[in-house]
């Protein structure tokens, strides 16, 4: 088949890779000038390497996921671990029973943990949080950075974010946050790795046009909405904005990121020095502010509502109608992805786009939503 693939991120680049594997022809466009999507890594004047979108660590249980990662480049080992910034003391991330022992408000927690409900309230975000943390835990670690992330209140977000990324370790002394197999950054960076995924593929960089009638399916991981000309409204997004410093010390070297609920401005900050195990004279920082995405920035979060849930889902009706574009990625399938889930989709895209052209609007749409439901 004739393939084109909107959009070089992790998403577009994995699936092209795959497909052409199969022995498809596969090409891309790029809006930006360069490849990667949100998977970037530069270096500045020192030689430091660093993601200009934010700490990329990856993850995985599954050898098929680390497997193909791996073909590509070699990873550091770095194991995730994040710490938050709580009244001037830092604690790990997730909670782990040791360090709700260092809260002057010990008695308190354990007696909210106590009671909370038997069964997780999955009403919406806050609920789900304040069932599985209790209301003192729930104040420090979560409600501001919620706040501030979101830019809306807790409760208007859907509990998904809850059930599948936050949780409390109680009992256990495993303060990594990930509990994956595999993790780590690669050691020649992103834009290395995905340059060498999509090697031999052409490639039309600061490109949006296509000719759809040119290719058997298109397959496009640009946003769903604007792919469509916002015909049923906006998707929100939330995007970020990053600065840089050049520190003298860092809270704790096995922490690669720390989040900041009660910093007036930044949700969170990562250490490049520990995430890409370097040594160096300073420790090279950045800080990351959430703003909202104004059409301009990058679209990074898909804001998960009620509201954008169901205008998302007309979009995909829509283009499933469309003659052969097949939406994937985390701004195609307005869902939020790490990297391995980017990775694990796109092995699952595969049949799907090999039988794009055979099928129903239908069942096209019911095979789509499946799967991103699944994930
Ligand atoms: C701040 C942040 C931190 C993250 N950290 C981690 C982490 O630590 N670990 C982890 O596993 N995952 C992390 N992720 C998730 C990771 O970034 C995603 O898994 C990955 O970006 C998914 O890639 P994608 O291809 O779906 O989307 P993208 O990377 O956004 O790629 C989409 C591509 O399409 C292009 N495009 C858009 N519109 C058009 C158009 N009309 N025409 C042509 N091209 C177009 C864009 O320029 C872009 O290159 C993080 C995400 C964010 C936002």
């Amino acid at each position: 088949m004739n393939i084109l693939i909107i959009g070089t991120g992790l998403s577009g680049c994995s699936l092209g890779r795959m497909l052409k594997d199969k022995g498809h022809h596969v090409e891309f466009i790029e809006k930006e000038r360069r490849i990667g999507g949100l998977c970037v890594t530069r270096t500045n004047k020192d030689g430091l390497p660093y993601e200009p979108y934010g700490a990329h660590t990856f993850h995985s249980s599954k050898a098929r996921i680390k497997d193909f990662m791996t073909q590509f480049d070699a990873f550091n080992g770095y194991i995730h671990r994040k710490g938050v910034v709580i009244n001037g003391r830092l604690y790990p991330f997730p909670i782990t029973k040791e360090a709700i022992e260092d809260f002057p408000e010990k008695e308190k927690i354990l007696g909210e943990l106590k009671s909370r409900p038997k069964n997780i309230d999955r009403t919406n975000f806050e609920r789900a949080c304040r069932s599985i943390f209790g209301k003192t835990l729930y104040g420090f670690f979560i409600e501001n950075y919620t706040r501030k992330m979101w830019g809306i209140p807790p409760r208007t977000l859907t509990a998904d974010w809850a059930l599948k990324r936050l949780e409390l370790r109680e009992g256990r002394r495993d303060d990594r946050l990930f509990q994956n197999r595999w993790q780590g950054l690669p050691k020649r960076g992103y834009s290395f790795l995905l340059g060498k995924m999509i090697a031999g593929m052409p490639v039309t960089l600061k490109a949006t046009n296509f000719n759809p009638g040119r290719y058997d399916v298109v397959v496009s991981s640009a946003p769903i909405d604007r792919l469509l000309d916002l015909k049923f409204g906006k998707l929100e997004y939330r995007s970020m904005t990053f600065s840089y410093a050049k520190e003298n010390a860092w809270e704790n070297m096995s922490y690669g990121t720390i989040n900041l609920p009660q910093h007036r401005v930044y949700v969170r900050k990562c250490n490049f020095n520990v995430l890409h195990r370097r040594r160096a004279k300073y420790q090279f920082v950045q800080y990351q502010r959430s703003v909202d995405f104004d059409g301009q920035n990058m679209p990074m979060y898909p804001v998960k509502t009620q509201k954008n849930d169901g205008v998302f889902n007309r979009y995909l009706r829509e283009i499933c109608r469309s003659r052969n574009i097949c939406p994937v990625g985390r701004l195609g399938l307005f869902k939020y992805l790490d990297m391995d889930k980017a990775v694990e989709m796109a092995f699952a895209m595969v049949p799907i786009v090999e039988k794009y052209p055979l099928m129903s609007a239908e069942e096209r749409y019911k095979r789509i939503k499946r799967l991103v439901d699944s994930f």
